[in-house]
């Protein structure tokens, strides 16, 4: 018997060493690259806003296979030579095999298993669909009480679990899900810290509700197909929704200045998506420049990506508004 988040850290740490997992599944970055290059811009424009620091660390959680940082340094090599200048790449990476893919296209860069091995210094942090990979507990109510799901021979079985009831304040109902992920609220409480004692910035999309709701979200995708999450452990990507305002506020709780989260497409809208992308297209062979605008669409229309997945920043609390995170006028 494995408690889940327990299996769901292992079951990917196996899929992310063994597998290249864009066989199974793509993402934003990899969809266009003008993703990677707004989000490069982002990191540029908010540099100059926490004081231009030179050197700063330009951190990318969850790598892939480096495109989106890849295209971000091309963008602000384009307009931001000081920052490039000022900037030390650093990524935050557990898989060997993703590792070697970024070290081709990113030379230079220094790599790490987690955020506490970071160099002191101001940072920048970019952030795509890695929260979504890191492993969840799961509680269920029952009969007043809280139980823990946790994973035998590739079932999933209930224990009572002492001081679960604390953490799942907000189911009510029996057989509700409330999902935990520690993981997720450590780098929260971590980065919060860090923010609060230095300037910075980090910036995560991901997928998954604004508020807080109880639910299951735990999926697994296998050769492109949604898949049972407990069958073959290390064949398939598990992945959860994010719980923002969890990630939020214990982020805010441990001094760092929140904004968002907001709904992706409306933060590329704000970037700049259509216009680079329609600046872009017209330099393109006709069916290239149809493509990069069709791949603009899946990343912001509400009932593609531009909805469910969302952009959230947390920075040092004397940091101004950061882009695309402005109120909306009245
Ligand atoms: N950001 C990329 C990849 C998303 S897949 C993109 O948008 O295409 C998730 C990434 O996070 C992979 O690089 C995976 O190896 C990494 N990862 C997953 N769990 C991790 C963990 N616990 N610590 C560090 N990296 C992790």
């Amino acid at each position: 018997m494995e408690r889940l988040d327990r299996f769901m850290a292992c079951a990917n740490a196996i899929y992310y060493a063994a597998r290249d997992p864009y066989a199974d599944f793509t993402t934003s970055p990899e969809i266009s690259q003008v993703f990677g290059e707004i989000l490069g811009l982002w990191a540029a424009v908010t540099w100059r806003l926490i004081g231009a620091p030179d050197p700063v660390l330009l951190v990318e959680a969850g790598p892939g296979r480096g495109t989106l940082m890849t295209d971000a340094l091309r963008a602000i090599e384009g307009v931001a030579a000081d920052f490039r200048a000022a900037l030390r790449l650093h990524l935050i990476e557990t898989s060997p095999r993703l590792r070697a893919l970024q070290a081709g296209r990113l030379p230079g860069a220094t790599w790490h298993d987690g955020l506490d091995t970071l160099p002191r210094m101001p940072l920048l942090l970019l952030a795509n669909e890695f929260l979504d990979a890191l492993p969840i507990r799961q509680f269920v109510a029952r009969g007043g009480g809280w139980m823990e799901r946790f994973v035998e021979d590739g079932q999933l079985i209930e224990c009572p679990s002492p001081g679960a009831a604390s953490r799942a304040g907000l189911c009510r109902e029996a057989g509700e899900v409330y999902e935990v992920c520690e993981s997720a609220l450590a780098i929260a409480r971590w980065l919060g810290a860090r923010l609060a004692a230095r300037p910075g910035a980090a910036l995560f999309l991901d997928y998954g509700p604004e508020a807080s709701a109880p639910g299951d979200s735990l999926q697994a995708i296998r050769d492109g197909r949604p898949a049972d999450p407990l069958a073959s452990p290390g064949s398939a990507d598990l992945t959860a929704h994010v719980d923002f305002a969890a990630f939020a506020d214990a982020a805010r709780r441990a001094g760092a200045a929140v904004h968002g989260p907001v709904p992706q497409g409306k933060f590329l809208a704000r970037l700049g998506l259509f216009q680079r992308t329609d600046r872009l297209a017209r330099t393109q062979p006709p069916a290239r420049a149809l493509g990069l605008i069709e791949a603009a669409r899946r990343l912001a229309e509400p009932d593609r990506m531009g909805r469910l997945f969302k952009a959230l920043a947390l920075c040092h609390p004397g940091c101004p508004t950061p882009p695309g995170f402005e109120a909306e006028p009245a």
